[in-house]
């Protein structure tokens, strides 16, 4: 089970009742967050969950509204109790703009990991996340993230009975691990089928539709995705600012054929985004203009 909650919706500055846009995540007790502007340790703070957990923060770019409450945040889950290690993922620069925050935030209980991303598309395996940055495009170096939860194979009994293995070694196997009896080696994929659908949610956000996004999103449980402008006469200031509009968040969940669009990073003018959800609804029909603390719980399916 994987709890995701998109913890605020707003582009560019806080406002009253609307966080900066952030997400994160809950597994198998680690915690992942996804950007960390002006006031997201509140948001964390209203939805109930906790500091101490978040064990990877990754940014999308470093504009002030997707990174500047990171020293606060790190204050707080030194206050945690936290000695654990905490790795921070994020583009070229990662190492300098986090030194730099850290003048107010110099000394902490726990050890900084930077992970620089310096290719286009980076694959990490963290805590059972397995995570793919890919580049978009926005006015500064800016990365999408693809959250997957794999999803092992299901063990056949009738195969391990043909091999006839032992019932004591079945649990090995399905384990991955190797077997030998009788100077016969039995591996897993003897007795396992192959890998089931995994939960697998994309967060994107400040960035131009590229085709980066579609291939990475592809499929998807959930797909987070800016929608700075709901009207549709904006599609100019979308391109001068490099962002997208409803519309063309909506192209790309069509696109991408993912199960369920949130849309996020509102522009402070666009004051009523639901208003303008209805009016993308014929290219992509499960969409939503997310509230903050958007949240959900995704399962593996039933077999
Ligand atoms: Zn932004
Ligand atoms: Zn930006």
């Amino acid at each position: 089970m994987l709890d995701v909650c998109l913890l605020g919706t707003s582009g560019m500055l806080p406002l009253p009742g609307r966080w900066l846009t952030s997400m994160m995540t809950r597994y198998n007790g680690s915690s992942l967050l996804i950007d960390c502007g002006e006031g997201t340790q509140i948001a964390i703070k209203e939805k109930g969950w906790s500091y101490n957990p978040i064990d990877i923060i990754c940014f999308t770019h470093y504009h002030a509204d997707h990174i500047s409450g990171l020293p606060g945040l790190l204050l707080t889950i030194g206050n945690s109790e936290r000695t654990a290690p905490l790795t921070l993922i994020g583009p070229k620069g990662l190492q300098r703009v986090v030194n730099s925050l850290r003048v107010i935030a110099p000394e902490l209980p726990f050890e900084i990991k930077c992970i620089e991303l310096t290719e286009p598309q980076v694959h990490f395996s963290i805590n059972g996340y397995e995570i793919d940055a890919f580049k978009v495009n926005h006015t500064v170096a800016c990365y999408g993230y693809t959250i997957n939860i794999p999803r092992i194979g299901k063990f056949d009994p009738v195969k391990a009975r043909e091999l006839e293995i032992p019932v004591h070694y079945w649990n090995k196997l399905q384990h991955g691990e190797e077997v030998v009896i009788d100077d016969k080696t039995y591996t897993s994929d003897m007795v396992m089928g192959g890998a089931r659908k995994g939960i697998k949610v994309t967060y994107c956000t400040d960035t131009r539709p590229v085709p980066s996004i579609v291939k990475n999103a592809q499929n998807s449980d959930l797909f987070i995705c800016e929608g700075m402008y709901g009207e549709n006469d904006k599609d100019n200031k979308a391109r001068e600012y490099k962002h997208m509009t409803f519309r063309e968040a909506a192209k790309l969940a069509k696109e991408a054929n993912v199960e369920r669009m949130w849309l996020t990073h509102y522009s402070p003018s666009l004051v009523r985004p639901w208003d303008y959800v209805d009016s993308i609804k014929n290219i992509f029909p499960n969409v939503i203009a997310a509230k903050d603390k958007q949240s959900i719980e995704l399962n593996f399916e039933d077999d």
